[in-house]
């Protein structure tokens, strides 16, 4: 049997690959600590479990419109309102399988081949093989650690063509966490703006997760204009904790909402119908956790950072945003450790989930070697345990 060959542009998911790997050893009563999962460690709030348990004894369990029920559409467009500052309608929304199908269905909506894509890395793992699927060319924008890992004007400038169709940010970032203030989204605006056939593909999953006073600053919002030329992509995973329910949005022109609904109508459909009851109960239920959540990674992110800062070899910038850190390891390279050489992330990772049992993501994945991804949405018992662990693991390496 011949597999189709456009499969073969999409590699495997490194993030979720480590997770199987750490979950293997688990399940051999190795006790893993797990750096490595991107979602919350809380349970969805009950107020949201209820919302959707009601609609299911309400027989909620028919199809809906594809791009979701209307109470839903306009929930996301209160909260968006009140929370970003856009004004949207619901025909501009759709609700997704989770924000990794806004990614899929936007990028194959928008591009083709002679397209470009200019994508800053390090970013998370979607946007380029999905872009490399629709047939796009992707321009990788390699940004610094000295400049917390953002892209600046000049380089975006320096970027796009007249090819240029999508230029992705995501701010928090996964995996560095870093934290665009309004003067780079500003100046992103102003660069985009400036190339007429240019949209922006601004992934804002963490907007609701910020440290240090860090305000989050939707790029949608700042003029009418703008928002013509942006897809907003936001979701439920993280904010309240509802990584299995499988639901995310796209907030964007009617044009591109239309073209979504269709390509969604040939695949999935609408989201689970009565998850989306619990979306609205999420929107518009209390949102004090928040707070509470936020406190507690923040504690665990001055530890985690501390933490990796302590060990020689290893070196790591405060993230503002996310619940990621994404410490350097390349120092590491050429030390011996017992498979031989450590010579990129991928080893590093292997080395740190056998050697000191934490299992986090190779940086490989995220389009920078020279780094790892530990999440720290963990309790932080186990990331000081997990970095002791790191420090005696490290300390063996020749
Ligand atoms: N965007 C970013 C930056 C992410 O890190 C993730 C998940 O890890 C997503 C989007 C998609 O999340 P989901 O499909 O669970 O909504």
């Amino acid at each position: 049997m011949k597999l189709a060959s456009r499969r073969g542009k999409l590699p495997p998911i490194p993030t979720l690959a480590m997770n199987t790997k750490a979950a293997e050893l688990k399940a051999q009563g190795v006790d893993v600590i797990s750096f490595a999962a991107g979602e919350p460690d809380f349970d969805t709030p009950d107020h949201i479990k209820e919302g959707a348990i009601k609609a299911l004894r309400d027989g909620q369990t028919k199809y809906t419109a594809v791009s979701g029920i209307p109470a839903l559409r306009q929930a996301i467009c209160d909260w968006v309102a009140e929370h970003k500052g856009v004004t949207y309608t619901p025909d501009e929304i759709i609700c997704t399988v989770g924000g990794k199908q806004s990614v899929f269905n936007a990028l194959h909506v928008l591009l083709e081949e002679g397209d470009e894509i200019v994508i800053p890395a390090p970013i998370w793992v979607a946007y380029e093989p999905v872009a490399t699927l629709a047939g796009a060319r992707v321009v990788r924008v390699e940004t610094s650690e000295e400049n917390n890992f953002k892209m600046t004007r000049e380089e975006l400038a320096a970027a796009m063509s007249p090819r240029t169709k999508l230029v992705v940010i995501n701010s928090p970032c996964n995996p560095s966490g870093c934290v665009y203030t309004r003067a780079e989204i500003e100046g992103i605006a102003a660069e985009v703006l400036a190339h007429p056939s240019a949209m922006v593909l601004t992934d804002e999953i963490y907007g609701k997760l910020l440290y240090d006073g860090e305000e989050h600053v939707s790029i949608a919002s700042l003029s009418p204009e703008m928002k013509a030329r942006t897809l907003l992509l936001d979701g439920f995973s993280k904010t309240y904790a509802m990584t299995g329910w499988r639901m995310g949005y796209t907030c964007a022109p009617r044009e591109i909402v239309k073209a979504m609904d269709t390509l969604q109508g040939q695949s999935t459909s609408n989201v689970t119908t009565f998850a989306q009851y619990g979306g609205i109960a999420a929107l518009q239920g209390p949102h004090d956790f928040l707070d509470g959540g936020r406190a507690e990674h923040d504690k665990r992110r001055q530890a985690i950072v501390e933490g990796m800062n302590s060990i020689d070899g290893l070196s790591c910038v405060m993230p503002k945003g996310a619940f990621y850190v994404f410490p350097r390891i390349s120092n590491l390279f050429g030390r011996q450790g017992p498979n031989g050489e450590i010579t990129d992330s991928m080893d590093v990772g292997v080395y740190f989930l056998e050697h000191a049992q934490c299992a986090a993501v190779p940086g490989v994945g995220f389009g920078d070697d020279r780094y790892i991804r530990f999440s720290y949405a963990t309790s932080l018992e186990n990331v000081k345990e997990g970095i002791e662990r790191l420090r005696a693991a490290v300390s063996l390496l020749g």
